[in-house]
């Protein structure tokens, strides 16, 4: 390295000389290193291991064995732009892929996203790479944004949660995640002190804002149905009086659909001695805090009560094809966190700095076609078809609990993995779910079940091997083993 510097320093004429040899005309036949020749697959843990090659010995790990296949970057040949080849070759890559997608829309029943849209007359805002970098209600100076549609969003959320235009601050999102990462924070820089606090059943995008803010955080415990359990929240808020409290309340948690009690939260909260200006509540809505609005029995959701923010995923129920989300919170809250970045000339109150402006304008249209009656009837479509399911599993005697106003059916965990992986299932432990969103039909949940009970027949035709007991995880009540079934 010195004496590096040192050529440098007295030689400077030579590397004009290298620079000015510099023939740019040059083309390299290698431009691109070989990969090395051992694959590495990295575990849980973040442990490397060289991939196993042996034939039908796949070990599953998340890393690169995940995937089974990839479609490889290669180099473009000198003719290909006049044979079109490269070009062919992409399309019919394309091509075989959308037809995977189109069979693998079909199988997903697991994870809560609504495939049911048409958004055709946006096709040629493709062409536009459309940034509202920033905070929306602050113009900057990138001028091909979309705020216009994103306010209109917001308002329209604004309403749906009681709360006045000028009352509220929000932005929309990357997806539900960032909404919680904002309205922790949110939490965070209000009460520097202070504690969060999420049951067990919250998303784990809670923990990990934790982990990233590096906040104290209090595990609270569930009932049998999911929901926050009051009692071991008061005790964990009464061992630390001294200390703001940061809550995270589920509005429909990802495993089990519960909704927490946030009425009781709120009443838990004074009558352990927190006023409205020690704690701050973070409302985790991603698929139902959409839902619950348009439920007549169901507890509201409301900027009325002492909530600090409210956010839900736009892939969700509302049914957006690209990741993204909606985050409301306080205007008063965000004065405590952003500053002002001078190159923008914008207040920097979002979590990331660049932001989708197509999803804010997919976002419109979703709102604008389907309407408040249209999402109603939709969600009463959805609750339908969990009672349905719910129903037709206990029929054929499968444990399987659905809360209620939740459109997610929980039920024992199938025995092969092929089928879960088929369908698309979410599991923990010894419990799946399947979430009837507005694309899943009674026809596809009867193919469903028919499938499960053949497939159970031959995972339980031995007498001696029989599901488990499932009144921990669903509820006595709900449990089908030979012990609870009546
Ligand atoms: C899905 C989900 C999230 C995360 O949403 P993303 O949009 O996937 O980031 C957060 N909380 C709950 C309860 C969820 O179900």
């Amino acid at each position: 390295m010195a004496a590096c510097t040192m050529t440098m320093v007295e030689n400077n004429a030579g590397i004009e000389a290298v620079i000015g040899n510099f023939d740019v005309n040059v083309v390299f036949s290698e431009p691109l290193p070989p990969f090395p020749e051992i694959n590495t697959v990295v575990d849980l843990k973040g442990q490397q291991h060289a991939e196993s090659n042996q034939k039908g010995k796949r070990e599953i790990a998340l890393g690169r064995n995940a995937i089974a296949t990839c479609f490889p970057i290669t180099e473009p040949d000198d003719n290909d732009e006049s044979t079109g080849d490269k070009e062919a070759h992409m399309a019919s890559v394309l091509a075989r892929y959308k037809k995977n997608l189109l069979e693998r829309t079909k199988y997903n029943l697991g994870y809560a996203y609504n495939f049911d849209f048409d958004y055709g007359a946006l096709a040629p805002l493709q062409h536009f790479f459309i940034n509202n970098l920033g905070d929306p209600f602050v113009e900057n100076n990138y001028a091909v944004h979309s705020r216009q549609f994103e306010i209109g969003v917001l308002d329209w959320f604004a309403r749906l949660w009681e709360i006045e235009k000028n009352e509220y601050w929000g932005y929309v999102t990357h997806c539900g995640t960032e909404g919680n990462f904002h309205g922790i924070l949110a939490g965070r820089e209000n009460f520097p002190d202070g504690i969060l606090y999420a049951s067990g059943e919250s998303h784990y995008s809670v923990f990990k804002a934790a982990r990233l803010y590096r906040m104290n955080c209090v595990r609270v415990g569930c009932l049998v149905s999911g929901e926050i359990d009051c009692a071991d929240l008061r005790l964990k808020l009464l061992a630390n009086t001294d200390k703001p409290a940061i809550l995270n309340v589920n509005i429909g948690t990802t495993v089990k659909g519960a909704v927490d009690d946030l009425d009781l939260v709120i009443q838990t909260l004074s009558e352990c001695g927190f006023s409205k200006d020690r704690f701050y509540i973070h409302c985790d809505g991603a698929l139902f805090g959409f839902m619950m609005p348009f439920i007549k029995c169901a507890p509201k959701v409301s900027f009325k009560k002492p909530i600090g923010s409210i956010s839900v995923s736009g892939h969700k129920f509302l049914g957006c094809p690209m990741p993204c989300g909606v985050h409301l919170t306080r205007l008063e809250h965000i004065n405590a966190f952003s500053n002002n970045v001078g190159y923008l000339a914008s207040r920097d109150a979002t979590i990331m700095g660049s932001r989708n402006g197509h999803a804010s304008i997919f976002l419109w249209c979703a709102l604008n076609r389907k309407g408040y009656k249209g999402f109603q009837k939709e969600v009463q479509k959805c609750l339908g078809n969990a009672h349905y399911l719910k129903d037709r599993l206990c029929e054929v005697g499968i444990s399987a609990m659905l809360n209620e106003l939740s459109n997610t059916v929980v039920f024992e965990r199938p025995q092969d993995e092929e089928f879960i992986k088929r369908w698309q299932l979410i599991c923990e432990g010894n419990i799946a779910h399947v979430v009837t969103m507005p694309n899943v039909s009674q026809e596809k949940l009867d193919d469903f079940i028919a499938e499960l009970v053949a497939k159970r027949s031959i995972w339980y035709a031995d007498q001696k091997v029989q599901p488990p007991c499932f009144a921990a995880a669903l509820g006595s009540q709900n449990c089908a083993c030979k012990l609870h079934r009546i």
